[in-house]
């Protein structure tokens, strides 16, 4: 996967938990998909989900 791209991600409510699909930018943005106004409970915070190894990832090459 080429770098500098978008790549989908998961983000939560940092107010109320409830989880999203996200955009995630290069520049560390991260857009939840269908909810251009915030959450439902009106919060405009998100933070990315992290799962341990259930999504792949690109491997890291050295
Ligand atoms: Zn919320």
């Amino acid at each position: 996967m080429p770098s500098g791209k978008r790549e989908r991600t998961l983000v939560e409510c940092s107010a109320c938990g409830t989880a999203y699909a996200a955009t995630s930018w290069p520049d560390g943005k991260l857009q939840p998909i269908g909810t251009k106004n915030g959450c439902r409970c009106g919060s405009t915070e998100f933070r990315e989900v992290r799962y341990p190894e259930t999504a792949p990832q690109e491997e890291e090459a050295d």
